[in-house]
């Protein structure tokens, strides 16, 4: 006989044999989450439970819903402001005490993970005694709670700890944001057992309760000791041990709140008793809530790539399309990379290059991908080769017949690229859509030579592409409505996210990584220590190193491009204005011989045999360290003999730099939505992820937009005219104003 009561967002049902099943189950929503109506549940189902504990025999925690439980409610966190902490405090730590309580009650609880248990889903399971995961496709178990700039407040922190030990709880789990299958969760340890199907789900819970009549949790047994060694219990609380030098490292010092508070609660919650370790990270949790850090990031990485993803930016009334066969033209690191994408969402590629040798050296980029995917249990066999099959190299242009869609990635000369397309436009379907990977050159250009240029368009894939997310659309002069439409639609269809831009030198993207990269090179010429210029860009939470950067990407591009930016400003009567950094590439390359990663020396020393990238060029600070243009000279630069920027300013020469030319593109008219600008600077260029995107940054600096505009002022003063503040931003600093869409 069942007895179904409702409190609201969990369902009781009990047994004739004393199981009770716990089943989330929220009415008014499609998720379950953590908001008001379940916490007075969670309050409700524990005090029942242990009214009724000598009628229980244990506990079963399922769901209703698709997935098991989601997390928090993001809207509402969006709303929290710093006069709301205690409130935020007293609420953590009320859901901690309701699943305390079940936990502590002394009877088996079992979580049937019946689909994806992230953040709170899995924050719940971790306080049941075992977890049986339903190996339902694309479940997805972990914390993805610091990808948003917070950290799992539920006992996420204490109890993965308490399992897995700090160091495999923090870099595997905690750190990463990582989502794992559920098989692979077994295997860390998170879960212990994975099942086919929701009967034996069920029948092997109540297998776990009849075989524990009493249960509790490892960490309650007054012996046990975390993996590691620190016992779970301490009678006191011990000295903290050094941070593990390889976190610290992972670390680099960036401004990220949400790491730097997981780490503490981690640390700290390891040497006290796990209620102590609760309160910690209760007060670790609440800082984050409250912060601004986290809003940043939802509304980047929740909101605006939900509104980039959408197709805000798609002309309406286009039936969607999708591409069924793919030329990619151009064999080389970005073709093999865009075939291997497209072939894996399920399009037939054709991957032509100038011999069939040379293709099929792209379809071994596929092949060595999939190679590793398949070790790492990422794919089957069965689903490698069916991937391979869909590839057809080739050094036939016969063989583009029939592909609804051509993807030109041969190198970056706009002669070879107006004869690939000639070649093609006769070979392929009569309305292909006609796209160009290039990563500088003008669409409108491009398309001078393609007879439908309506058809024609700029698909701007970044590098590595089968990790790298964004895909950059431009959209020339003529390019048509169809076509942008079906080249988003393109998009979607290999899973990467799409924004879009009007026509530019550069686009978005490649114009404004090139100002972080140029600071970076310019302060190298005004004596900075360049060991510093490094550590700045890392402080600042740029993910690569500039300097490092700037040698994978070869110093010889830049120079390239500023010699034909700067013909075509000088054709159309505009003045051309060197960028201070130029004259340091311009040393680099032609009086030192240093071009790069790949001519085998730049900033950096790098072993002939491996190619590995050894230390900073010891000849930066003898040729440029005694330099001194620009600089503010105030104290607190952590240069040691060169010229001394304060690091504030070095972090910020970078941050303002792109920031201020992203309002430029907006004035421009290339860039045409905040959220693209956003999502794009963060997916693209590697801004760093806890502003929430470039325009947030700005949004979100001390004082507002004014606030911004002041110290672009301190910093025109201290280091030149491009720091100027635009026109946009003074009229929006004036009035008080934000950028949104
Ligand atoms: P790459 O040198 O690795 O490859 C170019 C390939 O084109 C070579 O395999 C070459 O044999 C082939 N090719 C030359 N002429 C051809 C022809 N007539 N027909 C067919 N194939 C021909 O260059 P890449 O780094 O892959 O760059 C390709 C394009 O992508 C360039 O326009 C580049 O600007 C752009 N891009 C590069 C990056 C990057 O990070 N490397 C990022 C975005 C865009």
């Amino acid at each position: 006989m069942s007895h179904p009561t409702t409190a609201s967002t969990i369902r009781w049902e009990q047994d004739d044999e004393g199981v009770v099943t716990l089943v989330l189950d929220d009415p008014d929503q499609s998720a379950n989450t953590m908001n008001a109506a379940f916490i007075d549940s969670l309050d409700a189902i524990a005090d029942r439970v242990e009214a009724e504990r000598d009628t229980i025999r244990g506990i079963i925690v399922t769901s209703a819903k698709k997935t098991f439980f989601a997390g928090g409610d993001l809207n509402d966190l969006l709303r929290i402001g710093p006069d709301q902490a205690q409130e935020v405090y007293e609420k953590n730590l009320r859901i901690k005490r309701g699943l305390r309580r079940i936990e502590t009650l002394g009877k088996p609880v079992v979580a049937a993970i019946n689909g994806a248990a992230l953040g709170g889903g899995l924050e719940i399971a971790l306080s049941c005694h075992h977890r049986i995961a339903l190996d339902a496709p694309g479940s997805r178990i972990g914390f993805p709670e610091v990808t948003l700039g917070l950290l799992p407040g539920s006992g996420g922190v204490a109890r993965t700890v308490r399992l897995l030990g700090v160091t495999d709880a923090l870099l595997k789990w905690l750190l990463q944001g990582a989502r794992y299958s559920p098989r692979r969760a077994q295997e860390a340890g998170l879960v212990h057992e994975v099942v086919a199907t929701p009967e034996e789900m069920l029948t092997r819970a109540r297998a776990f309760i009849d075989a524990h009549p009493e249960s509790a949790q490892p960490w309650d047994d007054k012996d046990y000791r975390i993996p590691g060694g620190t016992p779970a219990q301490p009678k006191f609380a011990v000295n903290l041990p050094a941070f593990p030098a390889n976190l610290r490292k992972q670390l680099g010092g960036a401004p990220y709140p949400a790491q730097r508070n997981i780490l503490a609660a981690a640390v700290e919650g390891s040497q006290v008793d796990f209620e102590t370790a609760q309160t910690i990270e209760a007060r670790y949790f609440t800082e984050l809530v409250v912060g601004q850090t986290a809003k940043n990031m939802i509304q980047a990485f929740f909101f605006d790539l939900q509104a980039v993803n959408s197709g805000a930016n798609r002309p309406q009334g286009i039936e969607p399309g999708q591409v069924r066969k793919v030329a990619v033209l151009g064999a080389g690191m970005m073709g093999a990379g865009i075939a291997y994408s497209c072939a894996k969402a399920g399009i037939e590629v054709v991957l032509k290059d100038v011999s069939a040798e040379a293709a099929a050296k792209g379809k071994a980029y596929a092949e060595g991908l999939l190679a590793k995917a398949l070790t790492k249990g990422r794919t089957t066999e069965a689903k490698r080769d069916a991937l391979l099959a869909r590839i057809t190299p080739t050094g036939d242009l016969r063989d583009l017949e029939g592909c609804d869609a051509v993807i030109e990635a041969v190198f970056e000369d706009p002669a070879l690229k107006h004869k690939v397309f000639q070649e093609v436009e006769g070979v392929v379907a009569p309305d292909a859509l006609l796209c160009s990977n290039t990563s500088t050159l003008p669409i409108t250009l491009l398309a001078e030579g393609v007879q439908r240029a309506d058809d024609f368009i700029g698909l701007h894939f970044f590098s590595p592409v089968d990790k790298m997310p964004l895909v950059e659309i431009i959209k020339g002069e003529r390019t048509g409505d169809k076509a942008l439409a079906r080249a988003f639609d393109l998009v979607r269809q290999i899973n990467k996210t799409p924004i879009v831009v009007n026509d530019s030198r550069g686009f978005f993207t490649s114009r404004v990584i090139g100002h972080f990269l140029n600071e970076g090179v310019a302060m190298v010429g005004e004596g900075v220590d360049p060991a510093s210029v490094e550590q700045a860009a890392a402080q600042a939470g740029y993910p690569a190193k500039v300097l490092s950067l700037m040698d994978e990407l070869t110093l010889t591009l830049p120079r390239k491009i500023r010699e034909e930016t700067r013909r075509a400003t000088e054709a159309a009567g505009g003045e051309w204005r060197p960028h201070p950094a130029d004259a340091v590439l311009d040393r680099m390359v032609e009086e030192f011989g240093r071009p790069g990663r790949s001519g085998g020396a730049g900033f950096y020393d790098y072993d002939e045999a491996t190619g590995k990238r050894g230390r900073l060029w010891a000849g930066l600070r003898e040729h440029f360290g005694r330099g001194g243009s620009g600089g503010s000279g105030a104290s607190g630069g952590v240069g040691s003999e060169g010229n001394r920027i304060p690091l504030e300013d070095m972090m910020e020469r970078m941050l303002f730099s792109e920031a201020i030319d992203t309002v430029r593109l907006l004035e421009e008219g290339v860039l045409t939505s905040v959220a693209d600008a956003n999502i794009g600077s963060i997916l693209g260029i590697g801004f760093p992820g806890w502003t929430g995107g470039v325009m947030q940054y700005i949004n979100g600096y001390e004082g507002g937009v004014a606030g911004f505009v002041a110290r672009a002022r301190e910093l025109e003063a201290a280091y030149g005219e491009r720091f100027a503040p635009t026109e946009l931003l003074l009229e929006k600093a004036e009035r008080g104003e934000r950028f949104t869409d």
